[in-house]
């Protein structure tokens, strides 16, 4: 009965129905056009072959967040028209190798880190986008990393001072256990403070799959989809 068997393709068919179908109502509900929101697939943990029926099924973008697993991916996927972005924490001494692959890095929280990567992405002869990572924390519900809200507009000055970087805008990762919604007006207070200097920079990265219609009530441009389209990760934390 081979054509009864739900293929791992039909899966990630359905899923993506069902993210296009949340979208379009949380778009709808504030007045915003689907058009305006990038699905970014965080694939994390999942294979190359995933990677590819996504690409398959339209997608354009795609997310990882470790090096070693998404330059093995973007090796395995060199022929597919993909975005790659790198929305996990970054160590400096892997600035070299993600330039050497990422189009936008999504979690630029340090001066240190800027600096890095501005010479690594001239190393490779790259134009690397880079998102200024915003803490969106507050003392009650812990941040989950990033570069303070006071702070942000500074490293954005930085980054858009680098060569081999351009300052694409922000992202955050909205505290657990708490109401996404404070935390991603505070992100989009940030993000318009950016922007009244550095108009171009009009990425907003917020939104994961639990918490995705409040990141397009508050001007989402790029949401980060992992289990939504995946599935769940084999380890919580992969
Ligand atoms: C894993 C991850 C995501 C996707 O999370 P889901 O809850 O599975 O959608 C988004 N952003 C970052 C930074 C991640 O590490």
């Amino acid at each position: 009965m081979e054509h009864l068997r739900v293929t791992r393709r039909d899966e990630l068919a359905a899923n993506l129905a069902r993210l296009t179908d949340r979208i379009a109502k949380a778009c709808a509900a504030v007045g915003r056009l689907p058009a305006e929101i990038t699905v970014v697939a965080v694939t994390k943990t999942f294979p190359a072959d995933d990677v590819r029926l996504l690409a398959d099924l339209g997608l354009r973008d795609v997310g990882e967040n470790r090096d070693r697993e998404a330059a093995e991916k973007h090796a395995a996927c060199a022929d597919l028209p993909l975005t790659w972005h790198f929305v996990g924490q970054l160590q400096r001494n892997k600035a070299r190798s993600v330039a050497s692959y990422a189009d936008v890095v999504h979690s630029v929280d340090r001066l240190s880190l800027v600096t890095a990567l501005s010479a690594a992405a001239q190393h490779a002869g790259r134009e690397v986008t880079a998102l200024v990572q915003v803490d969106v924390g507050t003392p009650a519900a812990d941040g989950r990393g990033g570069v303070s809200a006071d702070r942000a507009p500074g490293l954005a000055e930085a980054v858009a001072a680098s060569s081999g970087l351009r300052l694409g805008g922000v992202m955050a990762v909205a505290p657990l256990g708490a109401d996404p919604d404070g935390a991603f007006a505070r992100l989009a207070r940030v993000a318009a403070r950016i922007r009244a200097e550095h108009p171009d920079a009009a990425i907003l990265s917020a939104g994961m799959s639990a918490d995705l219609e409040a990141a397009v009530k508050h001007g989402a441009t790029h949401v980060r989809i992992g289990t939504a389209l995946l599935g769940h990760r084999p380890t919580p934390f992969g």
